[in-house]
């Protein structure tokens, strides 16, 4: 894969105030791009048989003007479809700035013939897994992150393990998964966030089951090494230690949900 190629800076004077937007884009294959707003979404672009397709278009006007100025950069035709792997707006707020201009949201990508995907329950109740076949790559949604700490509420440890499952199952071993945020991975490096998940809430529970406070299982030593696992670039902005708090707190919901 040819990683990041350059960053795209566009300013616009709108009401004599200069904002910029900044779109990192990498380049897969001649028909498949990802493009990432600072500190934002990895949003799909594909140019395929049935016209342009973009996944998971993220609010904010001046970057979604900025995301439509590169999507005409690289293909010079507008967007045809939108997909989205989740609601969550930060995959799914820019979809009226493109519906707007024309394209078209579609609920499954069933009828585009270069993609494959499949639904699960994990991150939210209806998360979809696109498959790009001819630049293998995955769109996996916020099942996977590789900035952030695992987030499978919705379908708890069960749920989260099966779609794991399901990204493994599609493609290959040479395939890109991309994770809702952080950089592009693989599958060794998916297997070792579920071996991370799986340890968390196990950990968790041990130590819920010794009678320690939230508080302290933030603290625990064993905790804050797993925590560290879901950190493999070293940001050194990784989780702020309220929104640890709210998911060793959610963590434990899911284990006496027993889900
Ligand atoms: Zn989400």
């Amino acid at each position: 894969m040819r990683t990041i190629i350059f960053f795209i800076a566009l300013i616009y004077p709108v009401l004599s105030v200069a904002n910029t937007a900044e779109i990192s884009v990498t380049k897969r294959s001649a028909d498949a791009y990802i493009l990432t707003p600072a500190y934002a979404t990895n949003i799909g672009l594909f140019n395929t048989a049935n016209g342009v397709v973009l996944l998971d278009p993220m609010p904010g006007e001046n970057q979604l003007n900025a995301l439509n100025s590169l999507v005409n950069s690289i293909f010079a035709k507008p967007v045809s479809y939108i997909l989205n792997t989740h609601t969550h707006s930060d995959h799914s707020g820019g979809n009226a700035y493109f519906i707007a201009a024309g394209s078209e949201f579609i609920q499954s990508a069933a009828a585009l013939a270069d993609f494959d995907s499949v639904t699960v329950k994990s991150h939210t109740a209806n998360d979809a897994i696109f498959w790009h076949k001819p630049s293998n790559t995955i769109f996996v949604g916020d099942i996977y992150t590789t900035n952030w700490h695992p987030t499978f509420y919705a379908g708890g440890v069960a749920g989260f393990v099966a779609a794991v499952d399901a990204i493994l199952n599609v493609g290959d071993e040479h395939s890109l998964i991309v994770p809702g945020h952080g950089a592009p991975s693989d599958k060794q490096q998916l297997k070792l966030f579920r071996q991370n998940t799986l340890q968390w809430v196990a950990q968790v529970k041990v130590l819920r089951e010794q009678g320690l406070t939230a508080r302290e299982i933030k603290d625990h030593a064993e905790i804050q090494r797993i925590l560290r696992t879901f950190n493999p670039e070293n940001n050194a902005d990784f989780i702020p230690p309220p929104a640890v708090a709210r998911f060793i707190e959610r963590t434990l919901t899911v284990i006496e949900k027993g889900i």
